[in-house]
């Protein structure tokens, strides 16, 4: 049997960027992926995601996204392909609303550059836009588009041309401590061993780890990309990737990209949670009635014809924020997970974060707020 320095379970965002920081450090890596590489099964297919920096939902994630920037440019060059696209980005609310008041303290207590328009003033720089007057928008000019199916292959890739051993469609089924130090997986194809294990097997870590199951909990979600009647004011040029908070929740919307249509979700889209394989990934008329809102409303020259509907997964966390950490009764397990609907901008650093805590053990980020402490109550 060949034994590992780690094994990784599920090469998708997370794990994909684990298997490149661990195999470019000279370890033997094998990645363990159930479904195809990438697949469309899990949280991180749909073609593209939202970096932003003007982070509402903590300012303790800055430090991770500056990070997080700097390695998307680093796997861009490493890779020969632009990873990720700069258009800069938009919240707006109501003044007082959670995202304008969280997007404004951490570029205050970060320092990052930033303006404050009215609803009146985005109408008047992006007319792809129809914000109320009275709203108030946080333009930051460094968030953009991570291609993230793209990043999982370049990942891959650049791990497996580093020395790692990538398997697809070979399901980790169990894993257990080995007496003396180490660790055992079985999957349905073999037995492997390893001094270290990531489990980042996203919506399914409940199966590797019961205990998490009713911590991180899997939620359906569905994305729609929407021909514009006004395609030049969609483009990532013309268009920043934009969060709004309405009262019907937060509405995230991306530039044309890869399909031929703005990009449009809503967090927690019908609140459906459950079991990851129980969920529906049919699409049904709801939930395109669910997007075309926020189109109707707030970008209405981009409420064209759809082009695509696709299902997709959260895995919720109690607080939204994630899971990075040794398990308590088996420290060469690490557990990262559990991305709360906002996690794929962070992969290349959690990447990096997996690799220092698999080798030297040495924390570069203040991890305290994604321990598995904090559920202890
Ligand atoms: C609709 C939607 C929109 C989003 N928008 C954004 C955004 O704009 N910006 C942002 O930063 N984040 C966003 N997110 C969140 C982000 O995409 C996720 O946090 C991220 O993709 C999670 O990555 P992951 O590696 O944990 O999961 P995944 O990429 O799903 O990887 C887990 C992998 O583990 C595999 N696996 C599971 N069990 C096993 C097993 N037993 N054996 C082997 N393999 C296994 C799975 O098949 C899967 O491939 C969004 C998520 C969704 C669903």
């Amino acid at each position: 049997m060949t034994v590992f320095d780690t094994i990784v379970v599920g090469v998708g965002g997370m794990g994909s960027a684990a298997c490149w920081q661990l195999a470019r450090r000279g370890q033997r890596v094998l990645g363990l992926e159930r479904f195809d590489i990438p697949n469309a099964y899990g949280s991180s297919h749909g073609v593209t995601r939202i970096i932003r920096l003007a982070y509402f939902e903590s300012p303790n994630y800055v430090p991770l996204l500056k990070r997080a920037l700097t390695l998307w440019v680093e796997a861009s060059t490493a890779f020969g392909e632009p990873l990720m696209i700069t258009t800069g980005s938009f919240d707006s609310g109501h003044p007082d609303c959670i995202e304008i008041r969280g997007a404004l303290e951490s570029c205050q207590i970060h320092r990052l550059e930033h303006q404050v328009l009215t609803g009146s003033e985005v109408n008047r720089r992006y007319p792809g836009c129809l914000l109320p007057e009275s709203f108030a928008a946080v333009f930051q000019p460094d968030g953009g588009i991570i291609l993230s199916e793209r990043a999982i292959v370049a990942h891959a890739t650049m791990a497996i041309a580093a020395g790692a051993e990538i398997h697809g469609r070979e399901t980790v089924l169990d894993w257990s401590p080995i007496a003396g130090g180490g660790v055992r997986v079985t999957t349905n194809r073999g037995t492997y061993e390893a001094g270290r294990l990531v489990l980042s097997s996203g919506a399914w870590i409940g199966d590797l780890v019961p205990s998490l199951s009713t911590i991180a909990v899997p939620e359906r979600q569905v994305v729609g990309w929407f021909q514009p009647r006004n395609p030049e004011m969609f483009t990532p040029a013309a268009f920043p990737v934009h969060c709004l908070e309405t009262d019907e929740g937060f509405y995230y919307l991306l530039p044309a990209h890869r399909v031929p249509g703005v990009k449009v979700g809503l967090y927690h889209h019908r609140r459906e949670s459950g079991r990851a394989d129980a969920l529906s990934r049919e699409v049904a008329s709801e939930d395109e009635t669910i997007l075309r809102r926020c189109l109707a409303r707030h970008f209405p020259k981009a409420d064209g014809p759809v082009m695509a509907l696709r299902t997709c997964m959260f895995t919720n966390t109690p607080d939204g924020h994630f899971i990075i950490d040794t398990l308590p009764d088996t420290p060469e397990v690490i557990v990262v997970s559990a991305c709360s609907g906002h996690g794929y901008k962070f992969a290349g650093v959690v990447g990096e974060i997996v690799a220092d805590l698999a080798t030297t053990g040495h924390k570069r980020f203040d991890l305290s707020m994604f321990g598995l402490g904090r559920f202890d109550a």
